[in-house]
């Protein structure tokens, strides 16, 4: 685990204590769990401002001294190969308070809290949130962030607003180069929540998707029993999805549709709507709009 070195260690990462010698690290089991936790939540495609807002309400307890989390610590965090283990030299040359890298990077340095896969999948997940909605983005209106793609041309189905309706509609919507329908938010969800948590689903989901899976049910249904802890669970139904469902497609105007003028307005809800739920492991279902 941590290297021995007869040189006393200065500082160690916030997740992690020192001994009292100061010459090795200390693992430090309950901040380890909320550093995988806020990998999770980012590899769940969760914004470092919404990961804040989730620790506060959960009440975790912050590394410092601090009450509440700051979304910048969480993207230090998100950023820090410390997080696996490495280790980057540095040089502390006049002018640069936060020293520049120097020599190669150590591996197995620290002990490790997450693993390197762990840690490149939330870079990925990272640069694909900046890229659709910014930092501050992703107060959770849409579950679904990255999921949903157009039947008819495989682009990404997005979150949008049609006079103050909120919509799932296809990102090619406004050059007019695919079908111009759009599925209406509320009931979209409610469709494909009422799908994940049918009891008959538990029996054709593999064994190691199993538990996600009944978590997912418990926090559906918790939705409507209790309002209070509404975000919390949203943020929980989101990070599940993501493990149990690979690709949802969607069919927002039934089998036959053609592209419409620029031009025209966006209709939304029609009938015969459907959309495919494709899981990560297993089968893909098909599902009608229950609304
Ligand atoms: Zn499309």
């Amino acid at each position: 685990m941590p290297k021995q070195s007869k040189k006393k260690i200065s500082a160690a990462p916030s997740w992690l204590g020192l001994t009292d010698d100061r010459l090795s690290f200390v693992f430090l089991p309950d901040r380890a769990e909320t550093v995988k936790k806020i990998f999770e939540l980012a590899i769940g495609g969760m914004g470092s401002y919404a990961i804040a807002n989730y620790l506060d309400e959960q009440r975790v307890p912050t590394f410092t001294q601090s009450l509440q989390w700051d979304h910048t610590t969480i993207d230090y965090m998100l950023r820090n190969r410390a997080t696996y283990g490495e280790y980057q030299p540095k040089s502390f040359a006049a002018g640069h308070k936060k020293g520049i890298p120097s020599g190669a990077p150590i591996s197995d340095y620290y002990p490790a809290v997450i693993d390197k896969a762990t840690f490149d999948a939330a870079q990925a997940a990272r640069q694909q949130n900046l890229a659709r909605r910014g930092r501050k983005g992703n107060n959770l209106a849409s579950i679904f962030g990255g999921l949903c793609t157009c039947a008819y041309c495989g682009s990404e189905v997005i979150f949008h607003s049609i006079s103050n309706v909120q919509v799932l509609v296809c990102e090619r919507v406004l050059n007019g180069a695919c079908s111009r329908s759009a599925w209406t938010y509320k009931d979209f969800e409610i469709t494909v929540l009422a799908f994940m948590a049918h009891p008959v689903l538990l029996d054709k989901v593999n064994e190691g998707q199993r538990s996600d899976l009944l978590g997912l049910v418990v926090e559906i249904e918790g939705l409507s029993a209790d309002q209070a802890r509404r975000y919390v669970r949203r943020v929980n139904i989101s990070v599940l999805l993501k493990k149990i469902v690979a690709s949802i497609i969607v069919h927002s105007a039934g089998r036959l549709t053609l592209p419409r003028h620029s031009s025209a307005q966006i209709r939304k809800d029609m009938g015969g709507r459907f959309l495919e739920i494709q899981l990560r492991q297993g089968p893909s279902y098909r599902c009608i709009s229950i609304g």
